[in-house]
């Protein structure tokens, strides 16, 4: 028996909705919150509020429904300044999600930073929305993206991450929390090193925001972006944060209304950030929801919900140890709430449908990390993943799951 959360668990899952939904003849046991998580009912209302009370287009009416509109996005923007410990809202841009905030961040700090020559040093275990984008800025700059080895546990090899540091390395971005191994990196360390070489560091937050307590300034990083569908948020929504001063000095990354001051044929002047990045209309209605994630997430408080969570994590890793055939890939010390596994003989695939037919979701496939796949020699894993609300029954339903696979795929 695993003890019992800080929170009333039962209470807790009542808040989500699709937790009593059954599919395929079961109640779900919904274990891919790492791909994205489910939404309290908190979270449902606040986006229904913005559009029942206060829906306009933002900072452009002069008109009460745009003026509640706008009041709805700005103070949905402080509150996440406050989620991330930020110095101040105008350094949060809301974006659609990490990979649209690692997209900004490299083709504007990209285009700004890099040059001929220059590094770019991230890490074998990064999400490919790490790697793409810095490979086609550094395309277009003529640097090159360098990754540091991972070791056979599923950490960074902080040895050799060291070595590859060096002075042509302009910027390092690196995910915080792997989503494939669950692996906490140690991103003190890493941007005590990024900065003795003068280095920009970028964290990908993506698996990070869910699960432990946020201050952007604590980290030492310049940049961090964060998806608010993974942290009980909507889709659709997310921010990245960055230092004020680069804010400032880093390119825009689209061109079109909000972001300008002044326009003409001969030359354009631009809005100070986060307008400068925020060009069009966004999502008006998300941000609020997201503020209600933070809210909630707060609520139960960060360091209550990962102690359950590292419960759930380890009954899981004990149960799945039972099972004949099982390997856990990913077994690094400092850990979030994924267990990645492949079983002898029976492909990850097949085991992600067994589950589906007892109404266990789980991830299976390359989880975007195929330099990572290749890394452990697989070329999936299957993957469960936990959120606040997932407990020790479902771990048992997804170890039943597996031997019911077994029993079909090797008899
Ligand atoms: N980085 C990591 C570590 C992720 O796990 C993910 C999504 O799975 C992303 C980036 C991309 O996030 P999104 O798809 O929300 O943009």
């Amino acid at each position: 028996m695993i003890s019992a959360p800080a929170y009333d668990l039962e209470k807790v899952r009542a808040d989500f909705p699709i937790l009593s939904e059954e599919v395929r003849g079961h109640r779900i046991a919904y274990l891919d919150n790492a791909a994205s998580s489910q939404k309290p009912r908190a979270v449902l209302d606040a986006v229904d509020h913005v559009y029942e009370t206060g829906y306009a287009n933002i900072h452009r009416g002069v008109h009460v429904l745009s003026e509640r509109a706008t009041e709805h996005y700005e103070r949905s923007r402080r509150r996440m300044a406050k989620f991330i410990g930020a110095q101040s809202a105008d350094e949060v841009i809301f974006v659609r999600g990490t990979t649209e905030g690692l997209n900004l961040v490299a083709s504007s700090l990209g285009r700004y930073a890099l040059g001929e020559g220059d590094e770019v040093l991230l890490t074998g275990m990064e999400h490919h929305s790490n790697i793409v984008p810095w490979q086609m800025v550094a395309d277009l700059t003529g640097a090159k993206v360098v990754a540091a080895p991972v070791t056979d546990r599923g950490e960074l090899d902080m040895d050799a991450f060291a070595a590859l540091l060096n002075d042509r390395t302009r910027i390092v971005s690196v995910v915080h929390v792997s989503n494939a191994l669950g692996t906490v990196n140690p991103v003190e360390e890493i941007s005590r090193l990024a900065r003795e070489r003068g280095a920009y560091l970028v964290l990908d937050g993506a698996q990070a925001a869910p699960h432990l307590k946020l201050d952007v300034q604590r980290l030492g990083c310049d940049f961090y972006c964060l998806s608010g569908h993974k942290m009980y948020g909507p889709s659709g929504i997310g921010v990245l944060w960055g230092k004020k001063r680069l804010l400032e000095a880093i390119p825009p990354y689209q061109g079109g209304g909000e972001m300008i001051r002044t326009v003409s044929f001969e030359r354009t002047t631009y809005a100070e950030p986060p307008a400068k990045f925020e060009a069009g209309t966004p999502n008006i209605a998300g941000p609020a929801g997201l503020a209600a994630a933070a809210d909630y997430l707060d609520g139960l408080g960060i360091p209550e919900v990962a102690g359950h969570e590292a419960r759930v994590r380890e009954y899981a890793e004990s149960r799945l140890s039972e099972v004949p055939g099982l390997r856990v890939v990913g077994t690094a010390r400092e850990k979030a709430a994924v267990v990645s596994f492949v079983v002898d003989g029976v492909h990850p695939h097949d085991l992600g449908t067994v589950l589906d037919q007892e109404g266990v979701a789980v991830r299976t496939g390359h989880h975007c990390t195929q330099p990572l796949m290749e890394r452990f020699g697989v070329p999936a894993t299957a993957r469960a993943s936990f959120g606040l609300y997932n407990t020790e029954a479902e771990v048992d339903r997804l170890a039943a799951g597996l031997r019911t696979a077994l029993e079909i795929f090797r008899p």
